[in-house]
């Protein structure tokens, strides 16, 4: 590649909108544009990365038992109808009419279609297991689309959908994508974990989330560091321990006036945070909802009053999970101060009416406590558990957070930001049934396929190799999804020398299958060294008269800054061979 001939429209300033780092380097270093908010065109730099990225994970698919395939990105309503999700996936789903008036969406997802196209082809045990995989264009309509590639509406999927006789079967499957994965985002050159995701109603451990460990990650990843124990923090659990048990007086109430933190009421009270139940009402009406009276009719049950230990932090993901509703936020003043008959800040369980309640364990661990009495300036001590209000409902509602025990080991957890490049989630049988999707067992006997599914987002893990590996001046690609491997930069472009020498690198790097971006353009030597450690090519390799008359060539390593000088002679095979070096160490 000629940098003269190549389409890098590079940028001093970043775009004004751009929030994240991966975003801000894309768009100078002439990688993507913007065309609508969260929808991007690849530029000709941009889609080398796309390629290569989909490059790997198509070897790694193939190497895992899968099969590409290319299904549309039209699905018809019908499909979805099937499956139930027409209904319930709500407004990220773009639905559009054809000229007929029928109804269709722009794919977000294809289980409905590969689940169609399956169940009309394979009709014997015999033909499984099937692995059937796809690099597509997906759409979803997210509330906030940002972050560039990283949350876009119009984004690039790898999506995976296995389909297997039994669970032994569809367990084998998931450990190979597993392995797959690994082994995707290690070549990659990636820092990442596989964490333990919440799979929902299936249980068990099969579904995890890969994460590239970056600060801007918008995830949580809790990990162990004596063990490999790793989760996202919507799934995370941990070991707390309970304050010292002892016997719970008579419950009293007493006056708390002009306190309300929970630190504020523990000092008043000459207790300890740990001692304290924080009563949290929260609202749980689908904010997305379309119909008021479908809202109306769930008021009944639509608050719940939350318990958890005083120095601990309700985690909303497994309490949305719990209540198996759509979302859950705090009650505004006016709903607390109508349904408990306090103000906000003095909520309590003791003689809370009409109100549904969910604790937390470290509740129900909890003697000789304290917690709000629904009432101004008061509070209540010597409040038990069990005794001084029901503890019918408790579930584990406990945000992980670091220094806390490992649920696994005795080792003590770690947090670290994430970005999740892909995800992979055993399915079973729901839309094998939904779908009436079945094959003849051994026994000729009419049975639903168990199916997994496999996604990476193709353009976030670009953004993500991004988010961890860049520096003030650029982008330091990893050497396996680089846009190109060398960048060859002709210091003097009016010097026939030095040209006629670069020329002739230029050819040798490409004969030796090298990926060379070569810079001759005829810039100064500055522009061309500030695009060089923008663009993040990983080998910059830097030809100047007075090296020329030396026989030498500057090999400069991005990432390090090191500098060496090569005999002009062995250079194309020297960086040749660091070139492959770098891929298979990853490999
Ligand atoms: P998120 O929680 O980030 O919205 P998701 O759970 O909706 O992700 P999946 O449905 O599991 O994501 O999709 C598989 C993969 O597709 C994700 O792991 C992610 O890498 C990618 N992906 C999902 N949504 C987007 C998006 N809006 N933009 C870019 N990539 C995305
Ligand atoms: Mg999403």
């Amino acid at each position: 590649m000629r940098y003269s001939e190549t389409f890098i429209p590079t940028l001093r300033d970043d775009p004004a909108d751009a929030e994240v780092v991966s975003h801000k380097l894309m768009t100078r270093a002439g990688m993507i544009r913007k065309v609508a908010a969260g929808i991007y065109t690849y530029l000709p730099l941009g889609w080398r990365v796309i390629g290569k990225v989909e490059q790997i994970v198509r070897e790694e698919m193939t190497r895992g038992g899968a099969q590409e395939l290319r299904m549309p990105a039209v699905q018809p309503a019908e499909l979805w109808r099937e499956s139930g999700r027409w209904g319930v996936y709500g407004k990220e789903l773009l639905r559009v009419n054809d000229r007929h008036d029928r109804q269709f969406c722009i794919g977000p997802t294809h289980e409905e279609v590969i689940t169609d196209l399956v169940r009309g082809e394979v009709r014997s045990y015999k033909q499984l297991p099937l692995n059937l995989y796809q690099m597509q264009t997906k759409f979803r309509d997210e509330i906030r689309p940002r972050f560039g590639l990283m949350r876009g509406r119009e984004f690039i999927m790898k999506d995976g959908y296995s389909f297997d006789a039994d669970e032994p079967g569809a367990e084998a499957t998931y450990r190979r994508m597993e392995e797959a994965y690994r082994r995707i985002f290690s070549r990659m050159g990636l820092d990442f974990r596989a964490v333990e995701a919440d799979s929902g109603q299936i249980g068990g451990s099969f579904s995890h989330e890969f994460m590239v460990l970056a600060d801007t990650g918008e995830d949580d990843v809790v990990s162990c560091t004596a063990c490999s124990y790793a989760a996202n923090s919507e799934k995370a659990t941990s070991r707390v321990a309970a304050p010292e048990s002892r016997p719970t007086p008579p419950l009293e109430s007493v006056e708390t006036p002009a306190v309300h933190s929970v630190e504020e009421v523990a000092v008043f009270l000459k207790t300890s945070p740990d001692r304290l139940i924080k009563t949290l009402i929260f609202d749980t009406a689908d904010p997305e909802a379309d119909d008021p009276a479908a809202a109306r009719k769930q008021e009944a049950d639509r608050f719940v009053a939350v318990l958890i230990r005083g120095d601990r932090e309700v985690n909303e993901v497994k309490l949305v999970n719990h209540l198996k509703v759509t979302a859950a936020r705090l009650a505004t003043d006016g709903e607390i101060a109508r349904l408990t008959g306090g103000p906000v800040g003095f909520s309590g369980p003791v003689g809370l009416k009409g109100v549904r309640i969910v604790a937390d364990h470290s509740v129900k661990a909890l003697t000789d406590a304290v917690s709000g009495a629904n009432h101004q300036d008061r509070h209540h001590v010597h409040v038990q558990p069990g005794r001084d209000f029901p503890l019918a409902d408790t579930v584990d509602l406990d945000t992980a957070r670091a220094g806390d025990g490992c649920p696994r080991c005795d080792g003590t957890l770690t947090v670290q930001r994430g970005i999740e490049v892909g995800h992979i989630f055993k399915l079973g049988t729901k839309y094998s049934q939904a779908m009436n999707a079945t094959f003849l067992d051994p026994e000729g006997k009419k049975k639903p396929f168990v199916m997994g599914c496999y996604g990476i987002g193709v353009g976030r893990t670009a953004a993500a190799a991004i988010e961890q590996n860049h520096d003030a001046r650029g982008i330091i690609w990893p050497m396996a999804i680089a846009p190109a491997q060398v960048l060859l930069l002709c210091m003097n472009m009016k010097s026939t020398p030095l040209v006629e020498a670069a020329e002739k690198l230029y050819t040798e790097l490409e004969a030796q299958g090298i990926e060379v971006l070569y810079d001759n353009r005829p810039e100064r030597a500055g522009v061309k060294l500030t695009d060089a450690e923008l663009l993040g090519i990983p080998l910059l390799l830097v030809m100047g008269d007075r090296g020329l008359e030396r026989g030498v060539v500057e090999v400069k390593e991005r990432r390090s800054g090191d500098v060496t000088e090569t005999p002009l002679a062995d250079t194309a095979a020297r960086v040749a061979a660091r070139v492959r070096e770098a891929l298979t160490s990853r490999a």
